[in-house]
């Protein structure tokens, strides 16, 4: 069983599909790799974007429930999610979310790089990293972000906690993460590849209220693990440390265990396989509205029930 390698995805609640849709996608660039439906509740889109084929690393989900009220960011939660930027990016970044109007804070230093900060349209903090090593990615070609300046997949994930140490321990002991900076109130600990989403950083705030979820919320993260036997010996091993770990969840494009770590966050551990692939090609990734086996047959039904995503073409500067 080898160490955790990074994230793999993140999962969070939107409100309206197509504002989901215009930002990812129109601003951030990002591919929407899959439509699909919510597997436990499929009058829902389950929207998955990503870099050109959906890395692991790159994925990030969203439930986009209609009239759900905006969550309140608190304790027992991830409070930001960051994408990594080449350094040479961050003005170019700065002047497109100018333009766009987009509200930005920073940058700030942190641990030596410079974060810029601001929400999507449920509220969820983005930030966005720039580093001197930004991690391979697979640049998507028709979206408007050129290369140079495109997002290389997550650079960390903040989670926010009442106590640092319950936490760290479930990362460090059990999951493979090394404690590496403290900066503040912020300490970071660091996956074992070097590569895409790397970073988980716990801030450490005792007297915040939890958070309420919503609109807003980022509903879990999920950490990398190469095959079904290595999850096998990580749901084991989680277990074994008195962890309550959901057993292994059929999620089409991977298989997944959970488990509520003892700060309060849900995490996931998800294999890399079989990836998005498994029902469309590279090419045709998200185009179409794609359903499990056990849905096929109410696909009519469940199509009627979903909002009509307008596909628009978006360019450099035109969102
Ligand atoms: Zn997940």
């Amino acid at each position: 069983m080898q160490p955790i390698q990074g994230l793999h995805h993140i999962t969070a609640v939107a409100s309206d599909a197509q504002a989901n849709v215009d930002f990812y996608v129109g601003v951030l660039g990002q591919r929407l790799i899959k439509t699909t439906v919510n597997f436990d509740d499929p009058g829902t889109y389950h929207l998955y974007y990503g870099d050109h084929t959906g890395t692991p690393g790159t994925a990030l989900t969203f439930f986009p429930w209609r009239n759900m009220h905006r969550g309140r960011v608190g304790t027992g939660e991830t409070s930001a999610m960051a994408y990594a930027i080449p350094t040479s990016a961050l003005s170019w970044w700065m002047d497109r979310l100018l333009d766009l109007r987009i509200e930005t804070s920073g940058p700030e230093k942190r641990f030596g790089e410079s974060v810029l900060r601001f929400a999507d349209p449920d509220g969820i903090v983005v930030e966005l990293v720039a580093t001197d090593n930004p991690a391979t990615i697979v640049h998507w070609e028709e979206g408007p972000i050129p290369a140079a300046h495109a997002l290389r997949g997550f650079h960390s994930v903040t989670l926010l906690l009442r106590e640092v140490a319950p936490t760290a321990a479930v990362l460090v002991e059990h999951m493979g993460y090394e404690f590496v900076a403290r900066e503040g109130n912020r300490f970071r600990y660091k996956g074992a590849s070097n590569d895409r989403g790397l970073y988980v950083d716990i801030v450490q705030v005792p007297d915040t209220g939890r958070g309420a979820f919503g609109a807003g919320s980022i509903h879990h993260i999920a950490f990398r693990t190469v095959d079904d036997e290595e999850q096998l010996e990580y749901l084991a091993s989680l277990r074994a440390a008195g962890l309550q770990v959901t057993p292994v969840q059929d999620r089409q494009y991977f298989h997944s265990i959970y488990f509520r770590e003892p700060g309060g966050v849900l995490f996931e551990v998800a294999t890399d396989e079989p990836g998005f692939t498994l029902d469309e090609t590279v090419e045709e990734l998200g185009t179409s509205l794609k359903l499990p086996a056990w849905y096929e047959a109410q696909r009519p039904q469940i199509e009627a029930r979903l909002p009509v995503i307008e596909r628009k073409t978006y360019t450099d500067n035109d969102v």
